[in-house]
């Protein structure tokens, strides 16, 4: 059986994948998605983690229809770019709902879902995933 996914590389990044934690420079301001030693924007060390917003706006959003390997299962699928309110922007997968549903600037929330899985008996990797913010 051959992984896909290393099982250190998960566990690094579970706070970014289930709960949003990102790593700021506090002088550049830089967002790193996963935990790092310095900045690799500005060399800086002073890197403080913090939890993004649950809710963003929708920047942009466009259909997969070619999945890359590992995703094909999953085709056809949403990909968006989202805007926090500090101004991070993120590429993400947007769920729950239809494409003809998504207006670019509407509000969007984070959920939990099934991202992949490693093979019929292979790691399932679980992160967040956008959809429309459900008042
Ligand atoms: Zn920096």
């Amino acid at each position: 059986m051959v992984f896909r996914f290393r099982i250190p590389s998960h566990w690094r990044a579970k706070p970014f994948r289930y709960r949003l934690i990102v790593y700021r420079c506090e002088d550049c301001g830089m967002v790193h998605q996963y935990p790092a030693i310095i900045c690799r924007k500005c060399r800086s060390t002073r890197l403080r983690h913090t939890q993004l917003p649950q809710t963003a706006k929708l920047l942009s959003f466009t259909v997969v229809r070619q999945a890359p390997v590992g995703f094909e299962e999953l085709a056809p699928y949403i990909v968006g770019v989202v805007e926090f309110e500090d101004g991070t922007r993120l590429v993400t997968q947007l769920t729950d709902c239809e494409p003809e549903e998504l207006k670019i600037g509407m509000e969007v929330e984070a959920v939990v879902r099934k991202i992949t899985q490693d093979g019929p008996s292979g790691l399932i990797i679980y992160g967040f995933k956008f959809r429309p913010r459900i008042v």
